[in-house]
């Protein structure tokens, strides 16, 4: 006989997990189904992993700077293979968490790969659980070229396999995965080449000023882009080093590893959705309506596998607000996509907020106006490396009401959180001028700009 549950999240990262710990807190029986490791794709492969590699890459700058400062310190080199056996250590402490967890909050976990067998039952490993409502949170993975040779390069999830940093590395992509390991690689020692198909590949979607700053910083490093590069075959030579071949019959030799930085696609196929007449779209994601409602009764879904702001907080928002919805009778709670602020942890990192200038001017036009600001921070009067800094308000109307906040640069990922609740409530230029200013700050400048 099978098992009945009140709700039953498919995927134990961040969405799946959200919605059945918040089901479960209102009394309702829960149930997590993780073919893997708890935590999902943010705590193994993803946001915490990466965040300790870009805390140790500013580590590796810190030491030069600590030195530009008058400290009697010689830069040394990281021990890779050490770091790694340590955030390795880290995350299985956080997977165990998450067992415990579950366990203390009554929420059952299912090892194993869920599919449907019909809209009200999943089949688990020849296990057969049904529920009133199911959670789909299968997250992503990532994509690689369909060209030759694709499988001697690596994806995200084998960066974090690593056991050494490589000397010469290609990477294939310019969205934020792809520029945040890039910074990594090369704050770390390593020798790195983007290889960009199309200049609009550089952080799509961001505004232009964050773009053109970043792209500025990363050459300025060192980081080589290799712009209107179309990859059609990798070959391992004799050497053992890596021969990239372009569509356009370009040679560009001599990487020990490549990364493939080409997206992500959803973790749909396996769930056999038609079984329980959940429709995809032509991608594999799950269309979902303002409530995570998908077009079946009863079925909803979360996180990256719907295609919309691929985030941790996101996954977790939506979780949340779809078990007061059902459990708590709140039932107009839903998540707003809208005004989600995001960091790309790069060199130097960025924080975003709201309508880039590109699509504030598409959507509203004339009533657009920016208010930009380039400058060096203080922290680099002395030191002999120093980053810029830009920022950029995005107004609309009269009122100049703030519809985006756009900053690169040192403490931009702390900077932002703050204000993008001010943006939430409907701050205007006026109000960001009243507001007095912390001093010396970069942040400062977000309230004193003409
Ligand atoms: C390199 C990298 C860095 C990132 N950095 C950040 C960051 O700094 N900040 C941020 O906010 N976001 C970041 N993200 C994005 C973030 O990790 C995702 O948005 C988030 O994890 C999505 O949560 P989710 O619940 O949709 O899916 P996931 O966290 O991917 O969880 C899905 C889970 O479902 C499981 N699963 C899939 N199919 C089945 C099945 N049929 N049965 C059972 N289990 C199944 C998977 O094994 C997986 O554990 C990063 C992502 C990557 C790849």
């Amino acid at each position: 006989m099978s098992k009945h549950f009140d709700i039953i999240a498919i995927g134990g990262g961040s969405g799946g997990l959200s919605v059945a710990e918040r089901a479960a807190r209102y009394g309702a029986r829960a149930a997590v189904v993780e073919a893997k490791e708890l935590g999902g794709t943010c705590v193994n492969v993803g946001c915490v992993p990466k965040k300790v590699m870009w805390n140790a890459a500013n580590l590796g700058q810190a030491m030069g700077f600590a030195r530009d400062y008058g400290y009697q310190v010689e830069p040394g080199e990281l021990d890779w293979g050490r770091l790694k056996v340590k955030r390795d250590n880290h995350i299985a402490g956080i997977n165990e968490w998450y067992e415990t967890y579950l366990a203390d909050s009554n929420i059952e976990h299912i090892n194993g790969l869920a599919r449907f067998v019909d809209r009200h039952t999943i089949e688990v490993d020849g296990e057969r659980y049904t529920a009133d409502h199911f959670a789909i949170a299968p997250g992503g993975r990532p994509m690689v070229l369909d060209v030759p040779g694709a499988d001697i390069g690596i994806t995200s999830d084998d960066f974090f396999e690593l056991e050494a940093c490589p000397g010469r590395i290609a990477i294939v992509g310019g969205g934020y995965i792809g520029v945040e390991l890039a910074g990594i690689f090369h704050a770390v020692g390593c020798e790195v080449n983007i290889l960009l198909r199309a200049d609009e590949d550089f952080l799509p979607g961001f505004d232009s000023t964050l773009r053109e700053t970043l792209m500025a910083e990363m050459v300025k490093s060192g980081i080589s882009f290799h712009g209107n590069t179309s990859v059609a075959t990798i070959e391992r030579q004799d050497d053992g080093m890596l021969r990239i071949t372009t569509s356009q019959g370009q040679h560009i030799d001599g990487f020990e590893q490549l990364l493939w930085a080409v997206g992500r696609r959803p973790n749909t196929e396996d769930l056999n959705l038609e079984a329980a007449g959940v429709k995809t779209d032509e991608r594999g994601f799950i269309p979902t309506d303002d409530f995570q409602n998908t077009n079946v009764d009863g079925i909803y879904a979360l996180g990256d596998a719907t295609g919309r702001t691929p985030l941790t907080p996101v996954a977790i928002a939506a979780g949340r607000r779809l078990a007061d919805r059902l459990f708590d009778g709140r039932t107009d709670r839903h998540l707003v996509y809208e005004n989600i602020p995001s960091v790309v942890f790069s060199h130097p990192p960025i924080g975003t907020v709201g309508l880039t200038e590109e699509d504030a001017r598409r959507i509203h036009g004339d009533a657009v106006k920016t208010y930009t600001t380039h400058f060096t921070p203080m922290f680099y009067a002395f030191t002999r490396h120093r980053e810029a800094t830009a920022m950029k308000l995005v107004t609309v109307g009269a009122r100049e009401k703030i519809v985006g906040c756009h900053v690169i640069g040192l403490g931009a990922d702390e900077m932002l959180q703050g204000f993008a609740v001010a943006i939430r409530m409907g701050a205007t230029k006026q109000d960001f001028d009243d507001t007095v200013a912390i001093h010396p700050t970069s942040a400062e400048e977000l309230v004193t700009m003409k």
